[in-house]
């Protein structure tokens, strides 16, 4: 039998689920994207998971070579575990793997989304472009600064994992030490995610203009609906003091988070994704954090990085979710 040449790849995340049939090259050769029910018990979630699978494999023309997955929560890597999902609690402890590899009798992998993400840039997204133009990557660090903040590690072609497959938390590495630091959703005060992610970047907004100290801000005028981590870029794009200097805290966060990574794992591939890097990226700010990044690191070597912004967009974590079942084919042999 000829060796199968597609997987299918799932992005199970917090509103949408995407499925996708996915050759060697990451083309996508064919892809859906459901809306998750809402708030649906353990059996709806898990049923609705089979029943996209299952569509998507009938998709695939001839046998696929795997099913690789990446979903918003921690995965315990080898039995591929959801461990206490923020956004889907009641699916804590159920191990995808064993499920999915006896209803479709292929063998499966899951991750956690932004490690997956990383894999993804890093062999088909930026990563590749600069392979492509002589300089592959050997290790690339991923950051979402998205809703909240995440991070993952690839090194040498594959996911850094850590014990717990818990590595690149970059969110909620602390950036702010001073006694007005704002308190994260994880319940530790001067996170990364606290300052720097949508949620983080709206909240603080809110709480200036409730101060009524920032009355001229156009922010000020907005009703309370549409303030927003976007109506805050919009704003600094037009000068507006307040949203520059929320824009400016946030700037400041990530390259002193991102300062602690280059120490950490001298990477040689910074990319950055996620909607809030999209507003850093028209404001032209990936320049700055980049530069905040050279200021603090403690030797040129360390300076050896490229930052740059995703190249995948919404793909990425199908295109990591692809590259793991490569990945791990190829380890098995
Ligand atoms: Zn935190």
């Amino acid at each position: 039998m000829r060796t199968p040449q597609v997987v299918v790849a799932m992005d199970w995340g917090g509103t949408w689920t995407r499925t996708a049939v996915i050759n060697r090259q990451g083309e996508i050769l064919w892809q859906a994207r459901e809306p998750n029910p809402q708030n649906g018990s353990k059996e709806e979630y898990l049923t609705n998971a089979e029943k996209l699978l299952a569509n998507a494999i009938d998709q695939a023309i001839g046998p696929v070579a795997g099913i690789g997955a990446a979903v918003a929560g921690p995965v315990e890597p080898t039995t591929g575990t959801f461990f206490q999902p923020p956004n889907l609690m009641v699916l804590d402890g159920v191990s995808f793997k064993a499920l999915w590899e006896k209803a479709f009798n292929v063998p499966v992998w899951v991750g956690n989304d932004a490690n997956l993400a990383a894999l993804g840039e890093h062999y088909y997204g930026a990563g590749k472009e600069s392979a492509d133009t002589g300089r592959p990557v050997k290790t690339l660090f991923y950051v979402t600064v998205s809703t909240g903040v995440g991070g993952g590690v690839v090194d040498n072609g594959s996911v850094f994992l850590g014990a717990n497959g818990l590595t690149g938390e970059i969110g909620h590495t602390l950036v702010d030490t001073s006694s007005s630091a704002l308190t994260c959703q994880c319940g530790a005060t001067g996170c990364l995610e606290a300052m720097a992610s949508g949620t983080g970047i709206e909240r603080i907004a809110r709480q200036k203009v409730a101060s009524g100290d920032f009355s001229e801000s156009v922010l000020a005028e907005l009703d309370a609906g549409s303030l927003d981590s976007e109506a805050v870029f919009d704003a600094a794009g037009k000068n507006d003091p307040l949203a520059m200097s929320i824009v400016a805290g946030a700037v400041s966060a990530l390259a002193i988070g991102l300062t602690n990574v280059v120490h950490l794992f001298n990477p040689d591939m910074i990319v950055l994704g996620g909607g809030v890097t999209q507003g850093l990226v028209k404001l032209d700010l990936l320049p700055r954090i980049d530069q905040g990044i050279r200021e603090r690191t403690m030797s040129e070597l360390h300076k050896e990085f490229q930052l740059t912004s995703a190249r995948l967009g919404d793909s990425v974590g199908l295109a990591g979710a692809a590259a793991l079942v490569w990945d791990q084919l190829a380890a098995e042999g």
